[in-house]
C-alpha cells in the first residue's frame, strides 16, 4: 500500500503560445478563494526605534502617502538583532515592535510586517542559543557550522508560532516575510520525525505555523522568499519580484521605492 498526502496530476499542452505553467495558473485560479490583490509595503532596516528609523519613516510618508500612495505595511528588516532567543526584540529595545507600530500608524497609517529569519539559518542568529535547545540540522560540519533548528522540533514550533502569533495580536502585524528557512532534514534521531523523513514533517510543521497566523489575522499577508517552493501551494501568498529595479539594502539607509505585490491568495 502506498500512503502519501494529497496530490494533483495534470496534463496540458507544451506549445509556444500554451505553455505547461499557463495551465497550472488557471488550475491555481479555478481554486483561488480570493481575488487577486495588490499588496503595497515600505521595506527598510531597522534594530532600534531611534531617531533614524523614524526619519525614514517620514521621509517615507512624504514621498509615498502624501502623494497618495497608500502603504498596506512597513516591512521591518533586522528588527531581531542584536541577537535574542527565535525573533524575539533585541533585548536593547525590547518595545520596539509597539514603538514601531504605534509610529508606522501615525506617520503612514499603515501596520507592520516583519522579515523572519524562518529556521534559524542565517548567520546573525543566535546560533549557540538555539543548538542548545533544539534538534539541528547541519548542512556543514558543526557544532559551529552552518546550521538551523529543524522546524519539526515541537519546541521550535512552538516558540515561532508563539512569538509571531502574539507580535500579530499585540502590534498590528499584518505581514510576515518568511526568509532564511531550511526546509531538509534527513537526521535519525530528532524528535519531530522518523529517520530520514524530516523534510514532510518540517512541512507539516511549516503549514501549522501558517495557518495559526491567519487564524491570528485573516487575510495576513504570509510572503515566501522562494525558499519553500512551491509557495503557492504550500499556504503562503505568493508573491512577485519587487517591481521596483533594485532591492532595499541595509548600507543604504535611505528610502527605496516600494515592492509591489501580487497576492494570488492562499489556495489551500
Ligand atoms: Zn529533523
Amino acid at each position: 500500500m502506498i500512503e502519501c498526502k494529497p496530490a494533483v496530476i495534470g496534463v496540458a499542452a507544451n506549445r509556444p503560445r500554451e505553455r505547461v505553467q499557463d495551465a497550472f495558473a488557471r488550475y491555481i485560479a479555478a481554486l483561488r478563494k480570493r481575488p487577486v490583490q495588490r499588496w503595497t509595503e515600505f521595506f527598510f532596516d531597522a534594530h532600534q526605534f531611534d531617531a533614524e528609523a523614524r526619519q525614514i519613516v517620514d521621509t517615507a510618508r512624504d514621498v509615498f502617502v502624501s502623494r497618495g500612495v497608500r502603504l498596506d505595511c512597513v516591512l521591518i528588516n533586522g528588527w531581531a538583532e542584536p541577537r535574542a532567543g527565535i525573533m524575539e526584540p533585541a533585548r536593547e529595545c525590547p518595545d520596539f515592535l509597539r514603538r514601531m507600530s504605534d509610529y508606522a500608524r501615525e506617520r503612514l497609517g499603515c501596520g507592520l510586517g516583519l522579515h523572519v529569519y524562518t529556521t534559524g539559518c542565517r548567520s546573525s542568529a543566535l546560533r549557540d542559543w538555539i543548538a542548545a535547545r533544539f534538534d539541528m540540522v547541519y548542512t556543514e560540519p558543526g557544532p559551529q557550522g552552518r546550521g538551523a533548528y529543524c522546524l519539526a522540533d515541537p519546541r521550535a514550533e512552538s516558540l515561532l508560532t508563539g512569538n509571531l502569533g502574539r507580535y500579530v495580536r499585540e502590534h498590528d502585524v499584518r505581514m510576515y516575510y518568511y526568509d532564511w528557512g531550511c526546509f531538509g532534514c534527513r537526521a535519525g534521531s530528532h524528535r519531530g520525525h522518523m529517520p530520514g523523513y524530516g523534510t514532510e514533517a518540517i512541512a507539516d510543521a511549516f503549514l501549522r505555523h501558517l495557518q495559526a497566523m491567519r487564524a491570528a489575522r485573516p487575510g495576513m499577508f504570509l510572503c515566501d522568499t522562494g525558499w519553500f517552493s512551491p509557495g503557492g501551494s504550500s499556504g503562503t501568498t505568493r508573491c512577485s519580484s519587487p517591481a521596483a529595479t533594485g532591492t532595499p539594502t541595509c548600507e543604504a539607509r535611505r528610502p527605496t521605492p516600494p515592492w509591489i505585490f501580487w497576492a494570488l491568495g492562499a489556495t489551500t
